[in-house]
């Protein structure tokens, strides 16, 4: 199954992320998390990244097609994926719909994370994600899972989080419309965590039923 993480910067995507894929064994992507990787890796993709990323804009669609396109031909997607931040333009919709269909996986269950704009502003300033395995705190200095350094992403300071929220509603929110008549769900994400996922697993338990029919017949 191929599972869309919808939402603004700050919606709790990267956190519901790590609870979904544990639930159904499949790997979350997150461009978010390939692109710091670049960066951090300074190759020449990240070079052109890094700039980009600190002005809270996008990166070009063809670079962020080609990066993801690559990923999804390792074999963990075989039986699906989840997308954290990606699609993000309309471009981007519509290049996932054409991979999608390659690669034979019927439509995506999109799950669109919402939360007020006040409330995320206050969320990604008080946001660090750990340099290591990229797991995401509200404050903290070490990494429970791994003991990495918590930092503070780059892009998480006040004046470019107003930027990337800004960017998210000026193109983002098109790539809605895209989804809408599908199998797109709402679902209110200014809650904690364990609440947001009792909804979002709620949305899981007729793919989890359909996969586990699926074993048994195989
Ligand atoms: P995220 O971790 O998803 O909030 O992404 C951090 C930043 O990476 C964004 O603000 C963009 O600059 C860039 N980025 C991530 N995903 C995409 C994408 N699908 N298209 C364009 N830029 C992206």
């Amino acid at each position: 199954m191929v599972l869309l993480l919808f939402g603004p910067p700050g919606s709790g995507k990267g956190t519901q992320a790590a609870r979904i894929t544990r639930a159904l064994g499949i790997p979350a992507i997150s461009t978010g998390n390939m692109l710091r990787a670049e960066i951090d890796a300074d190759t020449s993709l990240g070079r052109e990244a890094a700039a980009i990323l600190t002005r809270g804009g996008l990166v070009d669609d063809s670079l962020v097609n080609e990066m993801l396109a690559a990923r999804l031909l390792h074999d963990d997607c075989h039986d699906g994926f989840l997308l954290d931040g990606y699609p993000r333009t309309l471009s981007q919709a519509r290049h996932l719909d054409r991979i999608l269909c390659d690669l034979g996986f019927g439509q995506p269950l999109v799950v669109h994370l919402e939360v007020p704009f006040h409330v995320l502003v206050k969320r990604l300033s008080a946001r660090r994600q750990c340099q290591d395995c990229c797991r995401v705190y509200n404050g903290g200095f070490r990494c429970e899972d791994c003991d990495g350094n918590l930092v503070q992403r780059i892009d998480d300071r006040e004046d470019v989080i107003r930027e990337r929220l800004r960017t998210y509603q000026v193109q983002t929110e098109s790539v809605v419309d895209f989804y809408l008549y599908g199998n797109y769900h709402i679902v209110n994400a200014d809650r904690p965590p364990d609440d947001v996922y009792r909804d979002v697993e709620g949305l899981l338990e007729p793919v989890m039923v359909r996969a586990s029919r699926k074993s048994t017949a195989a």
